[in-house]
């Protein structure tokens, strides 16, 4: 999960749908707005090109109960349908990080080791931060139903090929620091739009003393962007 930047003001259809009986949150202007701002990148397991993007509400609506969720613009985002269904339990019903608001990476450390992904809080009584990371780990490991083994798996072999080619591009640059053709694949592989980019922006900043040279393209962002 990185920080995203959220554009303003509300695509327009959704001050609209609100008046109406069976309103929609998801109209074309809706999508589009939110592909791009989240650069068709799931927000929890940070997957791309998304093949069934789903808008999820960072609050639920529960079908309407809470009307003013269903359509507030800043509860929306894009995700894929697999971490949509997993984020569809109660547990998560008091809210996970709103990453538009605030930046992930700052309170979240994403590790991995041989058999899964490894997040941990900055502040272990903190219920948000603690939610957010049960969240994308489950992402990648839930197995409770047939589908579900296959999706996590499949996200984390993703995640294992993605971060064997940061490694790759690392190790050229440790046997050469003047390369520059690895530095700027690194910096692509570092770009938030990235797929898993919190996840190797995160190797980066922990092997900081090894690659000093990088550490300006894993800087934080904390600027608030909801103007
Ligand atoms: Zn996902």
């Amino acid at each position: 999960m990185v920080k995203i930047k959220r554009s303003f003001p509300a695509p327009e259809s959704l001050k609209e749908e609100a008046k109406k009986a069976n309103g929609k949150y998801d109209k074309q202007d809706v999508i589009l707005r939110l592909k791009e701002d989240f650069h068709n990148k799931c927000y929890i397991c940070e997957m791309t090109e998304l093949q069934d993007p789903n808008v999820e509400h960072l609050y639920p609506h529960k079908n309407g109960k809470y009307m003013e969720r269903k359509f507030d613009w800043e509860n929306l985002f894009w995700s894929c349908g697999h971490c949509n269904r997993i984020k569809n339990n109660s547990k998560y019903d008091e809210g996970i990080l709103d990453c538009c608001k605030q930046d992930p990476e700052e309170c979240l450390r994403f590790d991995l080791n041989d058999d899964s992904v490894i997040i941990k809080v900055a502040d272990n009584n903190d219920l948000i931060q603690k939610r957010t990371a049960e969240l994308i780990i489950e992402a990648f490991t839930l197995n409770n139903t047939g589908m579900r083994t296959y999706t996590s798996a499949q996200r984390w072999k993703l995640l294992q090929e993605e971060m064997n080619v940061l490694y790759k591009q690392l190790e050229k640059i440790h046997n050469n620091p003047d390369s520059r053709m690895a530095l700027r694949t690194i910096r692509s592989l570092l770009r938030r739009e990235s797929a898993f980019a919190a996840f190797k922006r995160s190797y980066v900043r922990e092997h900081a003393a090894e690659y000093p040279q990088l550490q300006k393209y894993v800087k934080l962002d904390t600027s608030v962007s909801n103007i």
